[in-house]
């Protein structure tokens, strides 16, 4: 699906952009700083799920837009896994022509409010930028103008639906309404389909909803997209699990044609220490999706949490991060991360590091538990530690964590989440006994088309990658959706 240079070497010789490029030579454009991201204060946002990053105002983005320099090899899309045509919707911003930079978003992005709050661009599109690159300087604020050129879309009201071919009148499903799955409802929707998404959980938007909290991704900015995806046909039955309230043969029957499992990878995984079963330790999924979706923050609720003053979350990825800076927010007065390897190891985003920094949380960096203590009713209230070094790198590139002898200690704790990995949903391929799958539990899907052992089944997203990343997931949905038309027009 890579774009042709020929194609955007004629965009980028567009009367406009030779304009735009004239007005002011690269030597000014360079000399000019990055933007700031306006910030709500660490001492304010920790009180509520407020959202942290509050965007950039037009004068930030035109100014930050001007830095550009419109490149004649824009490096930055190679980083971009849906290879957004980034020079051309920055350039427009420069411009001040805000809805056509959020249509070139939308050209091959299904969720550009969602990617420019969540995508890890500092190892994405900004890594590959010009001045990353070439200048040692720091890249164009790629992410950031995404987000403002989508939210500035969103808020003026007149989201534009995209262009549909005629009904055709074969339906289809999505199993699955994480960002793979509406990906992929919105791609087929446009090409004419009949398509349904089912989701298990009561709410629609996978991980976008019931993972990543408020104060990072809010749902109102979930819920436009959706609300596109609504108005363009695509119809969501929730409280469905495909492979129980109704398998795949018995969808065939009501007429569906083709799947995209886009099913995810939600099932938490565990360190297998002693005393990981005592209350007040559960999942980061669990904990999360509680807050999330279950109102759990809410003492009053039926599905209150407990909220705990020492809290600790075992990770160091943004699931963890997330969990901790959720503690935080519900009142913990110690509120840490325990990793086993360093700072600079860390998966997580380096912006959401550096927010839980300000925010108090307290990095017990190359630490890893080994065992939890209980009190007498059973409840968690101490976990031993013990000290690591780093040694060689070993098969993920990353140093090998090295346990230093003697280094145990306890800390007080009253609750502790777990944040060590996910491992793919199981309940659609446990439905589907003919299904091949991979020695890590993922569906087994042909590279090229994302087609699964089961030639009307294609899937993408976490349930083919394991826990990987929305951008991708996204580009899955859009490439699974292209390979099914295709497959439908030859067995029609
Ligand atoms: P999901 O988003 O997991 O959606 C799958 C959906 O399928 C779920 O709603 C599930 O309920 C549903 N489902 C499962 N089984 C069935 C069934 N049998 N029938 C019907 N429905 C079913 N990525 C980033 O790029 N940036 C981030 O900052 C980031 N932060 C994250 C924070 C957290 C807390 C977590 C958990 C993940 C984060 N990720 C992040 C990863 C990212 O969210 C995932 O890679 C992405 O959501 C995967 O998309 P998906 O559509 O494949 O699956
Ligand atoms: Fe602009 Fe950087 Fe892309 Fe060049 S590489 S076009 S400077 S964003």
């Amino acid at each position: 699906m890579a774009v042709s240079p020929e194609f955007l070497k004629a965009e980028r010789e567009q009367p406009w952009r030779v304009e735009l490029r004239s007005k002011m030579k690269n030597k000014e454009r360079t000399a000019l700083t990055r933007v700031h991201m306006n910030e709500v204060d660490a001492r304010e946002r920790i009180l509520s799920n407020i959202e942290v990053n509050q965007g950039l105002n037009q004068v930030q983005a035109m100014a930050e837009a001007q830095r550009c320099l419109d490149c004649p090899n824009p490096t930055c899309i190679t980083g971009c896994p849906v290879e957004i045509n980034i020079p051309k919707f920055i350039k427009h911003i420069e411009c001040g022509n805000f809805a056509d930079a959020a249509k070139t978003l939308k050209e091959t992005s299904t969720l550009p409010a969602v990617c420019g709050r969540v995508c890890p661009q500092e190892k994405q599109c900004e890594s590959q930028c010009f001045y990353t690159q070439k200048m040692n300087a720091e890249p164009v604020a790629i992410g950031y103008l995404e987000r403002f050129a989508a939210d500035w879309e969103q808020n003026s009201g007149q989201m534009a639906i995209p262009e549909q071919a005629p009904a055709n009148g074969i339906k289809v499903g999505a199993i699955g309404s994480g960002p793979a799955g509406l990906t992929f409802a919105g791609e087929m929707a446009k090409k004419g389909y009949d398509v349904t998404v089912f989701e298990a959980l009561h709410e629609i938007g996978g991980v976008l909803k019931y993972g990543i909290p408020e104060f990072r991704l809010p749902n109102r900015i979930v819920d436009v997209e959706i609300d596109v995806l609504k108005k363009m046909g695509v119809k969501f039955e929730t409280n469905f699990v495909v492979g129980k309230t109704a398998n795949v043969e018995d969808l065939q029957e009501e007429g569906y044609k083709a799947f995209f499992a886009g099913s995810g990878a939600g099932l938490p995984r565990f360190m297998e220490i002693p005393g990981e079963n005592y209350i007040g330790i559960l999942s980061s999924n669990e904990y999360l999706t509680r807050v999330n979706l279950m109102n759990a923050a809410n003492p009053t609720t039926d599905t209150p949490i407990i909220s705990g003053k020492r809290v600790a979350v075992i990770g160091g990825g943004n699931t963890a991060m997330d969990s901790v800076r959720t503690a935080k927010r519900l009142g913990a007065e110690r509120a840490m991360i325990i990793y086993r390897r360093g700072m600079d190891e860390m998966p997580a985003r380096v912006e959401e590091i550096k927010h839980a920094q300000e925010e108090g949380i307290e990095f017990l960096t190359l630490t890893n538990p080994v065992e939890y203590l209980a009190d007498s009713q059973g409840r968690v209230s101490q976990v031993r530690v013990q000290k690591m070094g780093l040694g060689e790198p070993d098969a993920s590139g990353r140093r090998r964590p090295e346990v230093i002898e003697g280094s145990e200690y306890l800390i007080d704790v009253d609750t502790v989440v777990v944040s060590v990995g996910v491992s793919p949903n199981p309940i659609v391929p446990d439905s589907l006994p003919d299904l091949k799958m991979t020695r890590w539990h993922t569906i087994e899907v042909n590279d090229d088309n994302l087609q699964s052992s089961i030639p009307f089944l294609f899937a993408g997203g976490d349930i083919v990658r394991g826990g990987a990343t929305v951008i991708l997931a996204m580009g899955d949905g859009r490439k699974a959706a292209a390979a099914m038309d295709e497959y439908l027009q030859k067995n029609q």
